[in-house]
């Protein structure tokens, strides 16, 4: 497979993945990604809800947000997302490292100006964080599609890299003293907290009910 330049994995190539199904999957499990672009030749690396609708990733984010601007011009843009899957425990301080998935995606975004493609692409985003939430909530009334810009990036240029399995010590450091070995690491959430003045006759959503399920 022909690899972009820009995106071939130099640092352990055998880490390296770029079959879409893989990149999908974790772009589709990551929570949020970090935005990067430069302005004025300052770098910024933001934080920010993404979501995957086929070829194309979307951000969201207020009209008033220097990042949905700047990003809305076009200027070249990575965004990153980040799964860490555990700690890895070597004998040696050197072999100490973690277990991943991660993927990286160059480009540029432009802004979603037809109404059903930004209704389409808002839905993926909520959609993203908790499936069934977009149907359960009030849905955007104008003034509220207006604050908020919509951002398309085509998800042509990607690269992932994955790490798994157990600690890679030298054969002569193996009988050195230390417990060795992998902590298993992953995103679970807590009890929920229902918001002050909330009608104590309504139950948790099924989304919400789904996602604690899904995530225990
Ligand atoms: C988990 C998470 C999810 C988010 N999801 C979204 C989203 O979907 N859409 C969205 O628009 N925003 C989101 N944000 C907020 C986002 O990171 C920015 O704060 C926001 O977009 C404002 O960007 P701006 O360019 O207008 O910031 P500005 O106010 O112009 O930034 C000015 C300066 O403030 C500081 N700053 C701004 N944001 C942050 C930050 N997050 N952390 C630390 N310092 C900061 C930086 O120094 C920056 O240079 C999310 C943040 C987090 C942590």
């Amino acid at each position: 497979m022909d690899v972009d330049r820009d995106l071939a994995i130099r640092r352990h190539p055998e880490r390296g993945r770029h079959e879409r199904e893989i990149i999908d999957a974790i772009l589709d499990e990551a929570p949020i990604c970090h935005v990067g672009f430069v302005v004025d030749g300052q770098p910024f690396v933001m934080p920010t809800i993404h979501a995957r609708d086929g070829n194309t990733l979307y951000l969201h984010g207020s009209n008033a947000s220097r990042m949905a601007r700047r990003l809305a011009e076009g200027i070249p843009a990575c965004v990153t997302v980040t799964l860490l899957d555990g700690l890895v425990m070597a004998r040696t301080v050197f072999d100490h490292s973690m277990n991943y998935r991660s993927v990286v995606v160059l480009g540029s975004l432009h802004e979603v100006t037809d109404r059903d493609q930004k209704l389409r692409g808002l839905r993926a985003v909520v959609e993203h964080v908790a499936p069934g939430r977009w149907d359960e909530a009030r849905q955007p009334n104008d003034k509220e599609m207006k604050a908020t810009s919509l951002l398309a990036m085509v998800l042509d240029r990607t690269s992932a890299k994955i790490r798994t399995g157990p600690p890679k010590d030298d054969p002569e450091d193996l009988s050195f003293p230390v417990w060795a070995g992998v902590v298993p690491m992953r995103l679970a959430p807590g009890d929920p907290i229902p918001d002050a003045g909330l009608d104590p006759a309504l139950e948790i959503s099924g989304s919400v009910r789904r996602y604690l399920d899904e995530h225990a």
